[in-house]
């Protein structure tokens, strides 16, 4: 079933391109750059940046407080006064402050003296992001692996790119892929794959109200082309082992 991931690799011709994250993942793996992947970017203005944290979150707030307001909430009773506030703060310093780029971890990277040069697989990373559509959580795990191509990078950076990334309004193709290619950058290598699974709470509590369907992406690049290493991969997460 996973030979079904192994997404088809030959040259696409020109614009008869499918669409989609799988369409992003052909570009970059067919180009090994990422001129064709401006998509993959998280769409922001020009000026994102202009306003300080502390100006976005009066602004946040006095919106958020209309938002309510025209719900027909009563602002001064005391359970509720505070709630724009702390919804703003909580926009601007914790749920999406991976928007802001100055929250982007140092990925600092190391050579690899103990010449590993098999798959470092880290497993179920946390992601708690918030779906673009409806701002209602997406959580779930993320498996990140890669090979060194001379440099490895310390383990909870793994953990703090899939956190970054996650802590913007999201959509879970984009996130693949923006950890992916941060990951790709940081080490210098294109052996880098990403399989993550999430439950969007769009599905599952409003809409269709499905409350079991989980959404599985992945990225496979490089040497986890290779069927068997991908099936190496597959078989280290699937893998029961309790530290
Ligand atoms: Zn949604």
């Amino acid at each position: 079933m996973f030979n079904d991931m192994n997404f088809k690799t030959e040259k696409l011709n020109g614009k008869s391109k499918p669409n989609g994250v799988i369409a992003d993942l052909l570009d970059m793996d067919n180009n090994g750059n990422d001129h064709s992947c401006s998509n993959t970017e998280t769409p922001l203005k020009a000026d994102a940046f202009d306003l300080d944290d502390e100006s976005k979150i009066d602004i946040i707030e006095e919106h958020f407080r209309q938002i309510m307001d025209t719900l027909g909430l009563d602002m001064s009773d005391d359970s509720l006064s505070g709630t724009p506030h702390r919804v703003a703060k909580m926009y601007v310093k914790e749920i999406f402050h991976g928007l802001n780029p100055d929250n982007k971890p140092f990925l600092k990277t190391f050579k690899n003296k103990y010449n590993y040069d098999e798959i470092l697989l880290e497993k179920n990373i946390a992601v708690k992001s918030y779906c673009e559509h409806h701002f209602v959580p997406i959580t779930g795990k993320a498996h990140v692996a890669y090979i060194s191509s001379g440099r490895v990078i310390g383990l909870s950076k793994l953990n703090r790119i899939v956190d970054y990334y996650s802590r913007r309004p999201q959509v879970q193709e984009r996130l693949t892929v923006q950890i992916a290619n941060e990951l790709k950058k940081a080490l210098n290598t294109e052996d880098v794959a990403i399989i993550m699974e999430a439950k969007h709470m769009c599905v599952s509590s409003r809409g269709i109200q499905d409350e079991d369907s989980t959404t599985v992406t992945s990225s496979f690049s490089g040497k986890f082309k290779d069927r068997f290493r991908k099936q190496e991969l597959i078989d280290m997460i699937r893998m029961g082992i309790k530290a």
